[in-house]
């Protein structure tokens, strides 16, 4: 045992005799320099290299090394490029997992705007529309440590969450002989849509864990405080893709064509009927469309059209009926235009994120030990979607957010936009509030 580990356990050891758990103190060792500096340097290196969903091969890699230097034993590969560890106390008991995501985004939201722009001008302007698109599809903060993978950044604080889970388990390490159970570091691939903490599930990797937690980077709060409540906080989301095919022809003599144009409006405006007709409004559900694409010119009709966007419940029934009513429709309103359709859902819809309300008690508490009562807060419900929520549909789990809005610093964008920026103060926050909440489960199971 190092000096570090070694005080940091003496500290525990006596903290614990007077029945309080030392959360000040594992925020207070996560704000030593060289603590801070460690944690800095590996979110640096995560965020200048990112990697998407099931190709973190190098951010696995660098944990993997920050795991040996720390003497922690972990399994890989999990779900392709995912890391379980395991931090063993003694005498058995509970198991409780605290999880991290890995994997960056694409920005390509903004390419394809580009190229929408660049084929409405003509061949001289293509050369300035292109290099426009090479700038937008950049990271847009200005910070000395940006993306070097053009197109791709940490625009959700991924890098931020894994540092603060090494961050944690450091903190952890120093106390492994004190512990009362397992605690699990799952640093899980894939969250951004390809559902990659249910493929760690179904490979069994936590299939003797008791409890999960997480935390989540919020640009809306400010840095020093947190968010979360009980119940369902995250809806359920999946999305479509629709193809909907007619017969092309000239547009001066239409009864000779089937419109699929025609058909996808119509369609279109008869799926907001779900919503408006069809759900209890007392309710909550969504169906946006966003993107449609279809036809070349003004006097030609084309012989199909494509488009697609993402629904929405706050429940897992309200995903699964507006899947079946979605099919219904774009089938049924194809055929009164003569057309067919083709209907496309996501392979893995995610399911809603509810908290367990047990767990979220130790959470708030260990939170309110650490920041103080004013700096926790309520999580206004919304219909954004996380793949934490596979985890809160086998066993308790809480998803807490922790703040990163820092107006001096910059650090007020929403995440997935090209100029989101963390500030770093919330590294040793987010590290304690996980080791906290790990020893506070032990301690009350
Ligand atoms: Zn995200
Ligand atoms: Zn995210």
């Amino acid at each position: 045992m190092n000096s570090f580990a070694f005080l940091l356990w003496l500290l525990f050891c006596t903290v614990l005799s007077s029945s309080s758990l030392p959360y000040e103190d594992l925020l207070n060792s996560a704000r030593e320099p060289e603590f801070l500096d460690w944690m800095r340097i590996i979110r640096r290196r995560i965020h200048q290299h990112p990697e998407i969903g099931f190709e973190e091969y190098k951010t696995s890699e660098l944990i993997r090394s920050e795991l040996e230097t720390l003497g922690i034993e972990y399994s890989w590969p999990v779900a392709k490029t995912g890391v379980v560890a395991s931090i063993v106390g003694s005498g058995g008991g509970p198991r409780f997992a605290l999880r991290a995501d890995m994997d960056a985004l694409g920005l390509q939201i903004i390419f394809h705007f580009s190229v929408g722009l660049h084929e409405q001008f003509e061949f001289p302007v293509i050369d300035l529309i292109v290099s426009l698109l090479f700038v937008l599809s950049q990271e847009l903060a200005d910070l000395s440590y940006k993306s070097k993978v053009d197109g791709k950044m940490h625009a959700c604080g991924h890098d931020a969450h894994v540092t603060m889970l090494l961050g944690a388990a450091k903190l952890l390490q120093g106390l492994k002989s004190s512990l009362k159970g397992t605690i699990k570091l799952v640093f899980q691939p894939g969250e951004e849509g390809y559902a990659g903490a249910y493929h760690v599930l179904e490979e069994g990797a936590l299939d003797d864990v008791h409890a999960i937690f997480c935390i989540h980077v919020d640009h809306t709060l400010p840095t020093g405080s947190v968010s979360s409540s009980p119940g369902t906080i995250l809806g359920s989301a999946d999305t479509f893709e629709v193809i909907i095919k007619g017969k092309g022809g000239h547009a001066a003599a239409l009864h000779r064509t089937a419109d699929p144009l025609l058909a996808a409006c119509s369609t279109i405006l008869s799926l907001q009927q779900l919503i408006s007709r069809e759900t209890d409004p007392l309710e909550s559900r969504i169906i946006s469309v966003g993107f449609m694409d279809g036809g070349e010119t003004h006097d030609v009709l084309p012989e199909s059209v494509t488009f697609g966007g993402t629904f929405r419940s706050m429940t897992t029934e309200g995903i699964d009926s507006l899947r079946q009513r979605i099919q219904e429709v774009v089938v049924s309103q194809a055929a009164v235009h003569r057309c067919t359709a083709i209907v496309k859902f996501m392979d893995r819809a995610y399911v809603s994120t509810t908290n367990d309300d047990n767990l979220y008690n130790i959470a708030r508490t260990v939170a309110a030990g650490l920041l103080g009562e004013a700096n926790v807060h309520p999580f206004p419900r919304l219909m954004g979607a996380e793949d934490f929520s596979f985890y809160s549909q086998r066993m308790p789990a809480a998803l807490f957010t922790i703040g990163i809005r820092n107006e001096s610093l910059g650090s007020i964008h929403t995440t997935h936009s090209p100029y989101f920026m963390v500030d770093e103060e919330v590294l040793p926050i987010g590290a304690a509030f996980h080791a906290g909440v790990a020893l506070a489960y032990l301690e009350r199971r």
